[in-house]
């Protein structure tokens, strides 16, 4: 074999074929860095985009992405690559302050209002409200809202707002005696009604903190209402009155609710920002914050 020649299939190229090589290379380095640059504008005007014409989008998205994350941590922490404690950046002392707060209370489906949780009413519904009231801080709060909203040209109502305990039994009893109605035993009718109206106690608008609200656009209490400027409106401007988008479609596997964009929780403004910052929904806000309460280094 030639020493001098260690590569058999390789020749010395002429100047002129350098030349040409080095402004091909040009071109494609060229080429490929205008295409990476179409790409990263394209994503950013994309999330920009996506934050102007639809807020309820990125807000949701945001609500539940780490909602999930965290959600994914409590079942494998050893996997868990982010940080919801930074997401919180919360002392001990401070989580624990948030969670004694009357306004973080946790109703859900499995987590019961205290039997000890009393509040004064306000009212603040429509005129076609169903239940007119709620906790006196969200009632003035919600009109406060209102009335920004309304002098940005948007009209917000308050279609159903604090139901008592006394009335979910009365919804809970009718849907229960419906399928006993049907032949299905007692337990079956009242696990049955349960899927249908939450037991007392069990509901968010037991607490008088959950507000559904329409617009005369949409009156009806659906989806739909995403659609409306009312509905974007609030995204854009409700966790500054104190109101947060309760049931997002992306924390539906953690709340156990379908999305219910008209479904409005009020947890006061710092609280709202705290948890639209996080990107956590509340079950899962709260059980970070009992975590970090508790003294655990919640970073997975
Ligand atoms: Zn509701």
């Amino acid at each position: 074999m030639n020493p001098s020649a260690p590569h058999p299939h390789r020749r010395r190229l002429t100047r002129a074929e350098v030349r040409r090589r080095r402004r091909s290379r040009a071109i494609r380095r060229v080429a490929g860095l205008t295409v990476m640059l179409c790409v990263a504008a394209g994503g950013v005007s994309f999330l920009l985009t996506r934050r102007a014409v639809v807020p309820s989008a990125s807000a949701a998205s945001a609500i539940s992405m780490p909602a999930q994350s965290i959600a994914d941590s409590t079942v494998s922490s050893a996997e868990n690559t982010t940080a919801p404690a930074n997401a919180l950046g919360l002392t001990a002392d401070e989580a624990r302050a948030i969670l004694a707060d009357p306004l973080m209370v946790l109703v859900n489906h499995t987590s019961k209002m205290p039997d000890d949780y009393t509040f004064d009413t306000k009212e603040c519904g429509s005129a076609t409200a169903v239940n007119k009231t709620l906790q006196t801080v969200a009632c003035d709060a919600f009109l406060s809202m209102q009335k920004a909203a309304a002098a940005d040209g948007v009209t917000v109502w308050m279609q159903s707002g604090y139901r008592s305990v006394k009335y979910q039994t009365s919804l809970y009893e009718r849907k229960t005696k419906y399928y006993l109605d049907k032949g299905y035993d007692n337990a079956t009718a009242k696990e049955k009604a349960a899927a249908v109206v939450n037991p007392p106690g069990y509901s968010e608008h037991n607490c008088g903190l959950a507000a559904d609200l329409n617009s005369p656009e949409h009156t009806t209490l659906d989806t739909g209402f995403a659609d409306t400027a009312a509905f974007r409106w609030l995204c854009e401007n409700a966790e500054q009155y104190g109101f947060i988008l309760r049931y997002p479609k992306e924390a539906e596997s953690v709340t156990g609710i379908t999305y219910e964009p008209w479904h409005w929780r009020y947890v006061g403004p710092e609280n709202a920002a705290l948890l639209n910052q996080s990107g956590l929904c509340l079950e899962d806000a709260v059980a970070v914050l009992q975590r970090i309460a508790a003294g655990e280094t919640v970073t997975g």
